[in-house]
């Protein structure tokens, strides 16, 4: 909803709708959507050869120019006039983290028109280089899928998000394990691991943890394979064997929110 610009989207109680007489199949929820829930081809985008054509009526996200730098993009080719601030903004930030991702920057050219091709040098070129000029036009490789809007698939040496879990809060609920769509919490013998680097950010697992235990950093990082033991306990106060991140827990996740004035249900 944040990504659309006219407000096409709207949620009801049990479903997402798109308003089709305010969208304009930008295609920009379509990239922006970390689940990839909304599917399409991104019609707005016009490449030619290895550089995205500006044009002024939309601005593309970081996320956008990341993934196609990883799909061959080396450049924003302008039409004679210059980047507004917007794309000037995107544009440095991108190259900011691709730095960051050991990658080179995305520049920008300017459209070459050659002034003294003739008419008849012109219906020459159109015809030997028409289909090699409409192939250009429309790579393959810009027409995404909506799985391959993922940024983890293209920089599998880095994380965008790091998952970071507050071990005094957490009562191992699971609630936010069951609700992750990406895998990012696995669960294994004797250790909590948190995969971050599969994270897209969709922060299902913060608004579903009522321990308020969660938070989602959003900086480049190498990717880190983040493991906690899991702790097997009693609890003291009613017998129930129970897990904790804190060995030095001494009582279950109830017994911890019972009121002690309270007559034990256990005893
Ligand atoms: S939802 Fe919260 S309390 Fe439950 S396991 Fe996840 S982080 Fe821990
Ligand atoms: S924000 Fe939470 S639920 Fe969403 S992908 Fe990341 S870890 Fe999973």
């Amino acid at each position: 909803m944040e990504s659309c610009k006219r407000g096409a989207l709207e949620i009801n109680q049990q479903s997402i709708e798109i308003n089709q007489s305010l969208c304009t199949s930008c295609g920009d929820c379509v990239i922006a959507c970390p689940l990839s829930a909304i599917e399409g081809i991104v019609v707005s985008r016009e490449f030619e050869k290895n550089t995205l054509i500006y044009k002024e009526d939309y601005t593309p996200i970081e996320k956008e120019l990341l993934i196609y730098k990883r799909r061959g993009l080396n450049a924003i080719t302008l039409n004679g006039a210059p980047l507004n601030d917007k794309w000037k903004f995107v544009l440095a930030e991108t190259n900011r983290m691709l730095s960051q991702l050991d990658q080179s920057p995305i520049e920008v050219v300017q459209r070459k028109y050659d002034e003294k091709v003739s008419r008849r040098d012109f219906f020459t070129m159109m015809q030997t280089g028409g289909k090699k000029l409409a192939k250009n036009l429309t790579p393959a490789s810009w027409k995404l899928e909506a799985n391959e809007w993922n940024l983890a698939n293209y920089y599998p040496e880095y994380q965008f998000y790091t998952v970071e879990l507050d071990k005094d809060k957490c009562t191992l609920c699971k609630a936010c394990f069951t609700f992750c769509s990406q895998n990012v919490f696995q669960l294994k013998d004797t250790s909590l691991q948190i995969e971050s680097n599969n994270c897209v950010n969709c922060t299902d697992c913060v608004d579903i943890c009522l321990e308020d235990a969660l938070q989602i950093n959003t900086e480049i990082k190498g990717k880190i394979d983040y493991q906690e033991p899991i702790h097997a306990k009693k609890c003291l106060d009613c017998g129930q064997s129970f897990h904790s991140l804190q060995p030095e827990t001494v009582k279950c996740p109830i017994c911890v929110q019972r009121d002690p004035e309270w007559l034990s249900p256990y005893q």
